[in-house]
């Protein structure tokens, strides 16, 4: 149909990872040579940020790394200057259920280092559940008992704020298991959409989803259409914690957030979010 080359939309990734979180491979200037091939227009890295001593530390950056952390933002953002991809200093944060005050602390001093920041729930009480080597742990609690505590905390997390981006918010689905009564889990989701709305928070799209067992973006086309009703606006997220996945998927995920009625998708630069195409 395009007789001549369609323009690339200029896109953001705001969803990537680092070797520092010790489940990701690559280097950081590997990213950047990805999203340049991919045509984005800026790359978010969002790497696990330090949690509250004793929560989830094999999968994160430790308090001590956050120096490191900090220097290879620098250094890959002077390594970009000049070229296509701008670099978004961002982190992805964990929802820790009675310990917040403790992120918080953590996060104030460092806030104002971040152009964003995404708010992720990984765990249902001492249950990591998007944990492929704890796939055996579901019976404990339970397909049901697992999406009833992940939507209580979400909604909680968004409660609070204090993050710019709401990432996949439908990740018990994961590995394909959804709750029996999924009508009802819309309901709530779409609850949570219109606080999180009200705040000003931003819907992922994360194409990890399609990446696992799931086999769909997170979060599923009905939660989408909630979303966009909620007046929610959207990021792109390829959750990348390899250089391959940066802006893994970013048509299709385009295209998806199109057929509900997006028009435009975020970036975040300093805290203000920068409307692009999709
Ligand atoms: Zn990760
Ligand atoms: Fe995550
Ligand atoms: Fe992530
Ligand atoms: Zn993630």
């Amino acid at each position: 149909m395009n007789a001549s080359p369609a323009a690339v939309p200029a896109r953001a990734d705001l969803h990537t990872h680092t070797a520092l979180c010790k489940h990701a491979s690559g280097l950081p200037h590997e990213y950047l040579a990805a999203a340049q091939s991919a045509g984005l227009a800026y790359l978010g890295v969002s790497d696990h940020f330090p949690a509250p001593a004793g929560y989830d530390a094999e999968f994160r950056m430790a308090p001590s790394d956050l120096p490191r952390y900090f220097e290879i933002l620098r250094s890959l953002r002077e390594e970009a200057a000049g070229g296509p991809v701008q670099i978004l200093a961002a982190a992805e944060f964990d929802y820790v259920p009675g310990r917040m005050d403790e992120v918080f602390d953590a996060l104030a001093p460092v806030r104002s280092e971040f152009d964003y920041l995404l708010g992720s729930v990984h765990y249902v009480g001492d249950f990591a559940f998007d944990d492929p080597g704890k796939l055996d742990e579901w019976p404990r609690f339970g397909v049901d008992a697992v999406w009833d505590v992940y939507l209580n905390d979400l909604d909680a997390f968004v409660g609070l704020g204090g993050f710019n981006v709401l990432a996949h918010s439908d990740l018990p689905k994961k590995f394909g298991f959804r709750p029996t009564d999924y009508e009802s889990a819309v309901r709530r989701i779409s609850e949570i959409y219109r606080k999180a709305a009200a705040k000003g928070i931003c819907l992922e799209l994360n194409t990890a989803g399609l990446r696992v067992p799931a086999d769909e973006i997170y979060p599923a086309l009905p939660l989408l259409r909630a979303a966009f009703e909620a007046g929610m606006q959207i990021t792109l997220g390829s959750d990348a914690h390899k250089p391959e996945h940066v802006a893994y998927a970013f048509d299709r995920a385009a295209a998806l957030a199109r057929s509900v009625g997006w028009t435009t998708h975020t970036a975040f630069v300093k805290g203000e979010p920068v409307a692009l195409p999709l």
